[in-house]
């Protein structure tokens, strides 16, 4: 056992560097080989030192990311061989991050492993937006889901459960099926006006933010151009936004009735 390594799944928060753990910060800097996703950000890996290998198992530059089977073994066999291996993540590893993937892998090899958290993006990117994800009177709940769906397979989740407006609902990985989400939403009773939020890149400098309602949002990011990463936030605590706006990054295009328009 004493000559295995240790594989270490932390979360790299949402971009801003500054959002990562104490934790974080000293396991990547004490790391021997570092494995990374696209999404974690530039600013979060010029902090890692010049002498920690680094393997990018992300879509990058029109390479196709590794199968997952392929990650896990990757991690297995690093960790046979180093001492330390770091295997960061956006945001936390256990929210749509395939870390308890990974850690079964480790756990069925018999490799030790630890598990750092990382503030999620929807912690971190309504905070950012100025959105809280509850408010006393207006939302007592959060639901997180993911909105990817294989092309033309049925959106198989309870949408009656979420289509209710006293939660707050987040959507990963929401883009390409916004317009089906919204509908579906609608379709089952929640009311078309209520506010919702796209947010691009959040906590980042180049953070861009749309604003709209159930019914206009999906046309609003597809004419603004809005791209991944990107997280929707429905619900009527996103109406807090036209008050609790403190994080605007220089040159953030955003669409100022759109603010106007929550706030009403
Ligand atoms: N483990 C991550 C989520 C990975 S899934 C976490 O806990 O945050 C990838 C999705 O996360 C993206 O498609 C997007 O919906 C969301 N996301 C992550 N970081 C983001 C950011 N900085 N801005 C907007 N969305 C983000």
């Amino acid at each position: 056992m004493q000559d295995k390594g240790k594989v270490f799944l932390v979360g790299a928060g949402p971009g801003d560097p500054e959002l990562l753990t104490v934790k974080a910060l000293r396991l990547i800097q004490s790391a021997d080989v570092l494995v990374y996703d696209r999404l974690v950000s530039q600013a979060v890996l010029d902090l890692v030192p010049s002498g920690v290998s680094r393997i990018s198992v992300g879509k990058a530059s029109g390479n196709h990311s590794l199968p997952q089977h392929e990650i896990n073994d990757l991690l297995a066999s690093l960790a046979q061989r180093r001492r330390m291996v770091v295997r960061l993540k956006g945001g936390d590893p256990f929210i749509f991050g395939r870390g308890s993937e990974e850690a079964l892998h480790l756990r069925e090899q018999g490799i030790e492993y630890e598990v750092v958290p990382g503030v999620t993006a929807a912690a971190a990117c309504s905070a950012y937006a100025g959105v809280p994800l509850t408010h006393r009177g207006v939302s007592r709940g959060v639901r997180l889901i993911t909105g990817h769906f294989k092309n033309d397979e049925p959106m198989d989740i309870d949408w009656r459960s979420l289509a209710d407006p006293e939660i707050t609902l987040v959507i990963y990985m929401g883009k390409s099926n916004l317009k089906r989400i919204c509908t579906r939403l609608v379709a089952e009773g929640l009311d078309p006006a209520t506010p919702a939020l796209a947010v691009q890149d959040g906590t980042t400098p180049t953070q861009r933010r749309v604003f709209g309602d159930l019914l206009t949002l999906p046309t609003r990011v597809k004419q603004v151009r809005l791209e991944s990463p990107m997280l929707i936030i429905i619900g009527r605590t996103v109406a807090l936004a036209g008050a609790l706006d403190w994080y605007r990054p220089k040159g953030e295009r955003l669409n100022e009735p759109l603010v106007r328009n929550a706030r009403a």
